[in-house]
């Protein structure tokens, strides 16, 4: 194996999920060849999935074997501002709140008025990402093999004048939904899964599955299901 910063074919990540998400957001630019394998240091990890003591286990089946590759959905999120569109891509989820405490927006679904949300926040989340905040929000666990992003509330508030859905909702790949803040002057707290961010002049925010997918390598068997279960449940 050759040590290669700049454009490897196996990104290694050691420590926690949130650690597999800096590793994400370093190589995003290559994901069609970059594989990841997550090594966690803490308790178990999702994207993390090998424990420390388990690294000559690794190793060797990295020498010996090929892995078996498996590609999760991602999310596609384009900001439309005053300065101009910026696009993020998603692992785990995309964040929106008020930098001025309540936040109000319409929310589209594929460009029609959805419903007007007032609240703390708006989770949206990739499949793998449906685990993580979207989980302590009440929304549900999704398969990453279902191409879907998932819209989940913080705190809405409802009355005769705000009125959202109140639950979660999960869009397929050819759906999108579309934010739109009421007031330009508004500073939005943006969140693109471990990043924080400020913005203003926000006119509109697009979501919707992405084209590209992540790849992970796995060198044995670890079902999405038996992960949620040993994360959550423990053993049964
Ligand atoms: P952190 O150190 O606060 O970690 C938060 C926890 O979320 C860790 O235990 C981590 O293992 C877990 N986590 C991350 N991704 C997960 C996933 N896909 N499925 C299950 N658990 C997951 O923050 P960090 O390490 O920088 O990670 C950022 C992530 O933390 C965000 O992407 C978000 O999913 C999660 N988060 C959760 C909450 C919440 O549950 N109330 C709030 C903020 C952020």
């Amino acid at each position: 194996m050759i040590y290669d910063e700049e454009a490897p074919d196996t990104v290694v990540s050691i420590g926690g999920d949130g650690t597999m998400l800096q590793a994400f957001h370093r190589y995003k630019e290559l994901l069609d060849r970059v594989a990841f394998i997550g090594i966690h240091t803490g308790h178990l990890g999702f994207y993390a999935d090998w424990q420390k003591n388990e690294l000559v286990e690794l190793l060797d089946l990295m020498a010996s074997s090929e892995p078996r590759n498996i590609h999760y959905p991602l999310l596609h999120v384009e900001i439309d501002t005053t300065e101009g569109k910026e696009t993020h891509l998603v692992l785990n989820e995309f964040t929106l709140k008020s930098g001025d405490g309540t936040l109000v927006s319409a929310i589209h679904i594929n460009d029609e008025p959805f419903e007007m949300f007032r609240g703390d926040g708006i989770v949206i989340s990739t499949p793998t990402g449906s685990t993580g905040y979207n989980k302590s929000l009440g929304g549900a666990v999704i398969h990453p093999s279902l191409e879907a992003l998932q819209i989940a509330e913080i705190a809405s508030i409802n009355n005769r004048v705000y009125r959202t859905l109140g639950s979660s909702v999960i869009l397929p790949k050819h759906h999108h939904c579309d934010i739109v803040p009421p007031d330009l002057g508004e500073e939005l707290i943006i969140g693109v899964d471990h990043m924080l961010m400020a913005l203003t002049g926000v006119r509109s925010i697009t979501c919707r599955v992405a084209e590209k997918k992540v790849t992970f390598a796995r060198y044995r068997p670890f079902t999405f299901w038996n992960r949620v279960r040993e994360a959550f449940i423990g053993s049964v």
